[in-house]
């Protein structure tokens, strides 16, 4: 038997043994995709998205009309954000809002996280952080007269507690880090990180755009000030579907985002001459929410409750030690790196390879159907999106790397 064939009856008994195997059905068929593991960038539709999106056109759009806003799109972005806490982020009520894209409400957060911390000018970030959170944490540095100090970790387990102690002073207003990081896919320790923020007196947002639904939370407990995160990656939103942002209730009425729309309003609908912010989390609304793209999100949201998260992250662990093994085994003898750590308990839900030629590559697999994620120079990241990936899929996956490396 070859590597492949062993690791092949591995993979097969894996996919039996797995509790969540029955949901693989439940996404849309995509025709010519084997390997789809890029649902760490855009998770899959869910097989009944067609029809939900058209009865949604049909009544509560086409014949409920305006009188859908009272029946049930007022409370939307609050209602899901709830649901989005509850089934993720281990995050009571009345915390959590849907809105915006990660970006914009990135700007608000860090905006309002500074202006409440006056006296104090830094911002600290880490410096391999996601583009959009460096540009926008030293865009509001630039716009409010303070300073970006920059978190340096080792790239291969990411930022520790350790790092961010030495970095933070009475100076740090706000401090911003992803829980799992997008290269590496590092998760960090939140509640240690989350004190050390806190117990310099600064505020402590996290970026869960590569962990929510895929790795357990508990905001609440661990004394997290405010998060933000995608929707269209593990909750599979479909492209551009809204961000989530939660600000933790000790904050509400001190920590006020700044883009003051109608709809973060006392009242909606005084239409009166000034604007006075509501004291709950519908503050962080500016204007109309975009209800269409709330739609697919709340399919996922219901497989994941359904399951329990620690059930989710317990088959991403096997997942992403199951394709450590098969790059040791396939993809290691060839001179591929391994970019991620082997701790499982370190580690979030997709691991980054390295390879020179890992750019042709990529763009061969991709003609072929096996669809990972390319990252400049030389990453391949493989997104293992628990309840719509096998192991047998991510087998296909990294003997296509494989296969294509030897051509
Ligand atoms: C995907 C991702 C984003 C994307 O932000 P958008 O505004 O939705 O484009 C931001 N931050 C991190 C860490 C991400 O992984």
């Amino acid at each position: 038997m070859t590597d492949a064939d062993v690791l092949f009856t591995e993979a097969r008994t894996l996919d039996a043994a797995d509790p969540l195997a029955h949901h693989l059905a439940a996404f849309a068929d995509a025709p010519g995709v084997t390997a789809y593991l890029d649902g760490n960038s855009l998770g899959r539709p869910l097989r009944d998205v067609p029809e939900k999106a058209a009865a949604f056109i049909r009544d509560d759009w086409g014949t409920r009309l305006i009188r859908s806003w009272d029946e049930q799109w007022m409370e939307l972005p609050m209602r899901l954000g709830d649901r989005i806490a509850r089934v993720t982020l281990g995050a009571a009520a009345g915390q959590t809002i849907v809105a915006d894209s990660t970006s914009v409400m990135l700007y608000k957060l860090i905006r309002a996280g500074v202006a409440a911390r006056p006296g104090r000018d830094e911002i600290v970030i880490e410096a391999g952080n996601f583009p959009t959170d460096r540009f926008i944490a030293a865009g509001v540095a630039n716009e409010t007269g303070m300073t970006v100090r920059w978190v340096q970790p080792d790239e291969l387990t990411g930022v520790s507690a350790d790092d961010v102690a030495s970095v933070v002073s009475e100076r740090t207003a706000l401090v911003v880090l992803s829980h799992v990081d997008y290269r590496s896919g590092a998760l960090a320790d939140m509640p240690s990180i989350t004190r050390v923020v806190k117990d310099a007196g600064a505020l402590m947002l996290w970026d869960l755009c590569h962990s929510v639904g895929a790795v357990p939370m508990h905001l609440d407990d661990w004394g997290v000030d405010m998060a933000v995160g995608c929707t269209y990656k593990y909750l599979n939103g479909g492209p551009g579907s809204p961000a989530f942002a939660y600000l933790a209730a000790e904050h509400h009425g001190d920590v006020l985002q700044p883009i003051h729309g109608w709809w973060g309003a006392a009242d909606i609908f005084a239409m009166g001459p000034e604007y006075a912010p509501v004291a709950g989390i519908r503050q962080l609304l500016s204007g109309t929410p975009p209800v269409l793209s709330m739609l697919a999100m709340q399919g996922m949201l219901d497989l994941i409750e359904a399951e329990g998260i620690t059930a989710v992250r317990a088959k991403s662990i096997t997942l992403t030690d199951f394709a450590v093994r098969a790059y040791d085994a396939l993809l290691a003898p060839l001179g591929v790196r391994l970019l991620s750590t082997r701790s499982a308990a370190h580690r979030g839900g997709h691991i980054t390879i390295g390879h020179d030629a890992f750019q042709r590559v990529t763009q061969e697999l991709w003609a072929d159907g096996v669809i990972p994620d390319f990252r400049f120079p030389d990453g391949i990241r493989l997104g293992l999106s628990p309840l719509s990936t096998s192991h047998e899929e991510t087998l296909r996956g990294i003997l296509a790397v494989r296969d294509a490396l030897q051509r």
